[in-house]
């Protein structure tokens, strides 16, 4: 097994308690790495190393080119070690190989795009309605960053949160999940060949409620950037406001995938299924509630269960698998507890709803591809986020039913519209409450593309040009030409 340290000021050590927890490998149900786990004086260390390299360090010397540079750095060495750090995150969280190599591929995209932005955050002169006065506006790092990230694509959320931050001037104290916190070290250990000063980016490991919580609390963090459920989601939220910290929120969904009848259905099919059933459901913008137009729905169900026959459950590492196990012990469970739970309202089990057995599965947490018919918008299961390959599906009868179906739920963080009416997918895109919205394709994302939730799915923006505000302030200088002295000092100019 190996035992990971944290990443502080440049160098791994040791938690300063001593203390480590093990790591599950989700596919063989074993152990297989040893993570510090953190207390607050590791905390502590962590925030004073970012706030020094970002006050003292070079980072706020060197011009926004050069930090650009460094950015385009980390890109290509992502780049040049993408297969590593896909593999540590198929082991740690159970995800396919394909999707995490995929996304870690991809990575660096976010590195360059970010990296080219780093010296193009610009002020403005305002033409100001003073006399003798020259006013503008400059654009100032936040301060330090606490960055809190899910299981499910570690790297990528490291990648949608660090770039930006760095690029606006910004050290990070990062910790990922206590379920999969190998890549984001492994990722650190890259970062000297990249030439990042010491202490701009620091990763510490622990729980929720030790190390995360002391990085919420730590008066010298400004902001935090969060991606996790919305019930932690609330709980940071509302712990930071009692220092007014910034808070940007990626959290959960339960979005709705909306098949009209007049749709490809064939690529229709392909969306849903892929919406639910890739990354075995764990993705927080998966198309858990699937709305298909009352006059195709039973031969598009048909279509489905075909679908979902053909996916091969086992090994996330085989290039074959199209669906791994569940990444933790308490996740599984909750799929579970679900199913039941769908069961008991009346909803109809068309395809699986058990626990995965046999051959290629065995040790591992494995869900069968389940899907209900029959589901109404009130059952739990439409309403509340599963995290699991659980396909619902809702009747609708026309465009307004659907809209109102569709958007009659707390989450807003994403909807997929299938037609081929450009006119309703027009007035669907508009429609829907949700901060992203896909027409004839679903699940994709872009480092240009701003992402994140309307309603309980979040706050705040990440990817895309304006993201990299999230970690800037906005500071307005005013300065007096006029030789002459206020004719009445005692009222507002
Ligand atoms: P989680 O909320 O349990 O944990 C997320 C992170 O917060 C972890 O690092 C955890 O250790 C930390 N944390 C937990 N309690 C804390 C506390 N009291 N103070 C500070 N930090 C604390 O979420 P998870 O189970 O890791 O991830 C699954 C959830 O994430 C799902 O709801 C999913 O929809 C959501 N998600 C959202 C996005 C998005 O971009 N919107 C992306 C992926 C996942």
């Amino acid at each position: 097994m190996k035992t990971y340290q944290h990443y502080i000021d440049g160098a791994f050590v040791d938690p300063v308690e001593g203390e480590w927890f093990d790591s599950i490998d989700p596919y063989r149900g074993e152990p297989w790495a040893r993570i510090p786990r953190g207390s607050r004086s590791d905390v502590d260390r962590a925030v004073a190393a970012a706030k020094r390299a970002m006050t003292e360090g070079p980072w706020a010397a060197m011009t926004a080119s050069a930090r650009g540079k460094v950015l385009r750095r980390i890109g290509d060495i992502v780049e040049r070690e993408a297969r590593h750090l896909a593999e540590i995150e198929t082991r740690d969280n159970g995800k396919l190989f394909a999707e995490m190599y995929g996304q870690t591929r991809y990575q660096p995209e976010w590195w360059y795009y970010f990296a080219g932005l780093a010296d193009k955050v610009e002020g403005a002169q305002v033409p100001i309605d003073k006399p003798d006065t020259f006013a503008f506006t400059t654009h100032e790092p936040v301060g330090v960053v606490g960055a809190l990230t899910a299981w499910n694509s570690p790297l990528l959320f490291v990648a949608w949160k660090c770039a930006p931050a760095l690029a606006a001037g910004c050290a990070v104290v990062i910790k990922p999940s206590e379920f999969a916190s190998a890549s984001t070290l492994e990722f650190a250990a890259l970062l000297k060949e990249a030439g990042l000063p010491d202490g701009m980016l620091n990763v510490v490991t622990g729980y929720g409620a030790e190390t995360g919580a002391a990085i919420v609390e730590h008066p010298d963090v400004a902001k935090i950037t969060f991606t996790g459920s919305d019930v932690t989601g609330a709980r940071i939220y509302s712990d930071a406001a009692k220092q007014i910290k910034r808070v940007a929120l990626e959290l959960g969904g339960k979005s709705p995938n909306i098949v009209f009848a007049d749709a490809d259905l064939k690529m229709a099919a392909a969306g849903a299924i892929s919406g639910i059933f890739a990354a075995t459901g764990q993705t927080c913008i998966a198309g858990s509630r699937l709305l298909v137009q009352n006059s195709i729905r039973e031969e598009f169900t048909a279509r489905l269960i075909e679908l979902a026959k053909s996916a091969k459950l086992g090994d996330p590492m085989e290039a074959g698998t199209h669906i791994g196990p569940i990444t933790t012990p308490p996740q599984y469970q909750k799929v579970l507890d679900y199913i039941a739970v769908a069961k008991s309202e009346g909803a109809r089990c068309v395809f699986g709803g058990n626990p995965a057995t046999g051959e290629g599965v065995k040790g591992g947490q494995f869900v069968e591809p389940t899907i209900f018919a029959d589901v109404t918008n009130s059952m739990r299961i439409a309403q509340e986020e599963v995290f699991g390959p659980v396909l619902s599906i809702i009747g609708f009868e026309d465009e307004a039913e659907a809209l109102r179906v569709g958007n009659d739920v707390i989450y807003g963080l994403a909807a997929g519209v299938w037609t081929q009416d450009i006119g309703r997918a027009m007035r669907m895109s508009k429609g829907l409450k949700a901060g992203t919205v896909w027409v004839n394709t679903y699940r994709a994302v872009s480092y240009m593309m701003p992402f994140g939730g309307m309603k309980r799915s979040g706050l705040g923006r990440e990817s895309g040009i304006e993201s990299i505000r999230e970690y800037l302030e906005t500071k307005s200088i005013w300065i007096s030409t006029s030789k002459d002295a206020p004719e009445n000092p005692f009222v507002m100019r």
